[in-house]
């Protein structure tokens, strides 16, 4: 208040505008919205909860609640409001059905043996939208408050959280914007919006299965000077396409490759990941640095340099990795483990490549895969709360 206060006399001090619409205007912006004011209705007509969250289709079956919030440019934040999951009105003009303003984060909840609920360094999601939110004229918030926001919203739904240390609740925070015009421009007015959904385990088995990737040159996913390290939904529709290419090749996702070098950038929408032993003749764990924007800037991947850092058993390395490399490294068994990793997965082992008309076999599977297994425990320990970590937040407490 102090501050706005403050702001509104400096304003008026320079400015020959009339002083009542100025106070007014600078009183009412608000930067963010808050947790400690959200508004609560509740739904008066509970779903039932998925009877085996193990084996629910991912991504189809909500909770709920949803947390909704509006914005625009004079006013800034409105009051955050918790309510049932519900249609959302939209003109036919709006902004993110002309031109794709949307952008979104992904991010789960687990429940532990002692009853709590974590989330997985949320700080690291609420960073990313916030440089998303940045690059799509898409509005500015106070990241704590917005983690604060998504813990009263799982709180509120809290017993769709599954109790089970396989399944866990997948948190879809997003944000559109909302403008009436079919002029291209900043939207004047957005939403926030987040919707949660409990998902089973990646692996329906229980253990690993390897996918198989399609890796055609003719494809990219994103360029230099592009978007490709933001989660914009306009990165992601495109890929369907090529997804369904994928599929009907024989394979399950695709592997992204840049440039006249075919640098692996990512597979599918995970991070890409290489256990090897490099052209020095070194164990090293290689992934596609961040620095040419081409590929998204992963929790789980930063999670698994960290961990692997900490392990020091072998150099861990952000590096091009080209699939000349790949083929190089097969040709000559340097080539250990494969994987995509992401929030869904944890880590996803790769047993095939598609490239050139000839499948490629990766040894995944033969080597364990000791690396991703690791990995994939590691994080889980953390995430359901076997071990103690920093990296779990916990967003609901014992109840
Ligand atoms: C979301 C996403 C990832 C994985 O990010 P996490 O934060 O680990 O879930 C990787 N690549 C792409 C293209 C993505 O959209």
């Amino acid at each position: 208040m102090a501050y706005t206060w403050m702001k509104a006399v400096q304003i008026l001090k320079f400015s020959k505008s009339t002083p009542f619409a100025l106070v007014q205007q600078c009183m009412a912006h608000r930067d963010s919205f808050k947790a400690s004011e959200i508004e609560y209705h509740y739904t008066s007509n509970p779903k039932p909860k998925p009877a085996n969250s193990d084996f629910c289709k991912f991504g189809t079956n909500f909770t709920d609640h949803m947390l909704m919030v509006d914005w625009d440019d004079v006013k800034g934040w409105e009051i955050p409001v918790i309510k049932p999951v519900e249609d959302v009105g939209l003109h036919p003009a709006a902004s993110v059905l002309q031109f794709s303003t949307e952008l979104y984060e992904g991010l789960k909840a687990y429940r532990t043996a002692r009853n709590t609920i974590n989330i997985f360094r949320p700080m690291e999601n609420m960073k990313r939208m916030e440089y998303t939110a940045e690059r799509a004229c898409l509005p500015a918030f106070d990241k704590q408050e917005v983690i604060n926001c998504i813990c009263e919203l799982i709180r509120v739904d809290k017993e769709w959280v599954p109790y089970s240390q396989k399944a866990s609740l997948y948190i879809r925070p997003f944000m559109i914007g909302t403008e009436i015009s079919i002029a291209l421009k900043r939207p004047n007015t957005a939403t926030f919006l987040c919707i949660m959904c409990p998902v089973g385990p990646y692996f329906a088995t229980g253990t690993f299965s390897p996918i198989s990737l399609l890796a055609d040159p003719s494809y990219v996913r994103a360029g230099k000077g592009g978007v490709g390290a933001y989660k914009l939904g306009s990165n992601y529709g495109p890929t369907i396409m090529v997804q369904a290419e994928a599929a009907s090749r024989g394979c399950q996702q695709v592997l992204w490759l840049y440039g006249k070098e075919e640098k692996i950038t990512e597979v599918g929408t995970m991070n890409f990941f290489m256990f090897w032993i490099n052209e020095n003749g070194d164990k090293e764990l290689a992934t596609m640095p961040l620095d040419e924007g081409i590929v998204l800037s992963g929790v789980t991947r930063r999670s698994l340099i960290d961990l692997a850092r900490q392990w020091g058993e072998f150099k861990v390395t952000e590096r091009k990795i080209t699939m000349n490399d790949v083929v190089m490294g097969l040709n000559e068994n340097r080539v250990l483990e494969m994987f995509g990793t992401g929030t869904a997965c944890v880590v996803c082992p790769i047993d095939r490549i598609l490239y050139k008309d000839t499948n490629l076999h990766i040894p995944t599977m033969e080597n364990g895969p000791y690396v991703a297994g690791r990995f994939y425990k590691e994080l889980a320990d953390i995430q359901y709360g076997r071990v103690s970590h920093e990296w779990a937040y916990t967003a609901v407490e014992e109840y």
